[in-house]
């Protein structure tokens, strides 16, 4: 997105213009504390992904991702470590994660090019960003439209 003279402080979170949300500012860490970041996106394009190496790499049901906006992708501390994954269709995709905790990063062209997109898991305000599609329900798991049904505790 571009800013105009007059335009609130890009830092000021999220930024408005015309009463709709443009792009927020995030930041976000591993597990572990040694992978930091910021960056922005844009909320209206928080995706589900249900495919089978998503659900493998982050070691749950479905990944929660959104594409970072231009160049705006900061690491703050750490190195994060590649996995180059190879899908069907044999496009390469690298996977960045922490090399001390796993915690997933986000993922870029294998060459590291942009567009990437992080997983919005690690980011501080993961509880304002809700998904707004879904990719790959071919391969969801099918007892995730039955988990209001399930038994609930506020705890372990
Ligand atoms: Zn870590
Ligand atoms: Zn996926």
């Amino acid at each position: 997105m571009i800013w105009f003279a007059g335009l609130p402080c890009p830092a000021a979170e999220p930024a408005f213009l015309h009463g709709e949300v443009l792009a927020m500012k995030i930041d976000g860490r591993c597990h572990c504390g040694f992978i930091a970041y910021e960056a922005e996106i844009d909320p209206g394009k928080v995706e589900i992904c249900h495919c089978a190496d998503c659900q493998v790499l982050s070691g749950s049901a479905f990944r929660t991702l959104a594409p970072v906006e231009r160049d705006s992708f900061k690491i703050l501390s750490g190195q994060p470590k590649a996995y180059v994954k190879t899908a069907d269709s044999g496009n390469k995709r690298a996977q960045m994660f922490c090399p001390e905790c796993g915690t997933p990063i986000y993922s870029s062209a294998a060459d590291g090019v942009p567009p990437l997109y992080i997983r919005v898991a690690s980011a501080r305000q993961r509880n304002q960003l809700p998904p707004k599609t879904q990719y790959w329900v071919r391969s969801a798991q099918a007892w995730l439209t039955d988990l209001r049904l399930l038994p609930k505790f506020e705890e372990q």
